[in-house]
């Protein structure tokens, strides 16, 4: 399934280089687009609390939000004029080529598939995965998975890393982090294998479950923007607040104040 997404937008993708070589003057770039609309609309995560989740009233927060929030203001000014859609690990990148939204800030990781077919901002927080198990599980590391079955969620890189890396290890899909989480305390798996960033939230509001403290993978997230010259500009404006917020320390404050490490 991931792969035949990936396989169309590839397509799309050459479609669109080949579009842009034969007539480079008329395109539109996506920053010249935002511009002109008076909003900047980003694909953020309603399901990866601290990094994106919607608080008790309903809106939109986390880690990945506030830099959202940054990036308006820093095409806008003060009022910010940012969209917030919501979008899951799964259907992120279609979002993208759909152009529902102009960016993905939400919890992604830049890897060499994807950078494939999307261009990454510079990263601005590194996690690892680890492994989400009952608190009674006797489970220690990711080998203990072996013959055992394991949760991931659609279109996340734990779905990629854990294909091959444990002998005789059945993988359940979900859609999303809540599912997945349930799914686990329900029984139907031994553990959750994602990001320390999500899985730890699950673990400090719900003593049945605990997070492992191996991690075993880097994963520097980064924004996500439709591969090619018209994303270019709007890049360039991104790693500005992403290099500007960090040197005045305002990205680690923000981290502070989630409780994130
Ligand atoms: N950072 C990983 C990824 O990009 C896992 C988190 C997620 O599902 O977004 O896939």
């Amino acid at each position: 399934m991931y792969k035949k997404i990936i396989a169309t937008f590839l397509l799309i993708m050459f479609f669109c280089v080949g579009c842009g070589k034969q007539d480079e003057e008329s395109v539109e770039t996506t920053l010249s687009q935002i511009m002109k609309r008076g909003q900047v609309v980003i694909g953020v995560k309603t399901d990866a609390y601290p990094f994106g989740y919607l608080d008790k009233n309903g809106n939109y927060a986390g880690y990945d939000v506030e830099l959202g929030k940054l990036i308006g203001k820093k095409l806008f000014g003060a009022g910010g004029r940012v969209k917030f859609v919501p979008v899951t690990s799964s259907n992120r990148i279609m979002k993208l080529y759909s152009e529902d939204i102009d960016m993905v800030i939400a919890t992604m990781s830049i890897t060499k598939n994807r950078a494939q077919i999307l261009d990454f901002s510079n990263p601005y927080y590194v996690a690892g995965q680890s492994l989400l198990v009952r608190a009674n599980s006797p489970i220690k590391s990711l080998r203990d998975l072996k013959g055992r079955k394991a949760i991931i969620v659609f279109g996340s890189t734990s779905e990629q890393s854990l294909r091959g890396a444990v002998q005789n290890l059945g993988i359940i899909g979900y859609r999303t982090y809540g599912e997945a989480y349930r799914a686990l305390k329900q029984g139907k798996a031994d553990a959750v294998v994602s990001d320390d960033t999500i899985l730890v939230g699950y673990a400090l509001k719900d003593r049945s479950v605990k997070l492992l403290p191996k991690r075993f993978s880097k994963e520097p997230y980064a924004v996500a923007f439709r591969k090619g010259p018209e994303s270019e500009g709007l890049i360039h404006a991104v790693n500005t607040v992403i290099s500007e917020e960090t040197r005045n320390g305002n990205l680690r404050k923000i981290l502070k104040s989630y409780g994130i490490k």
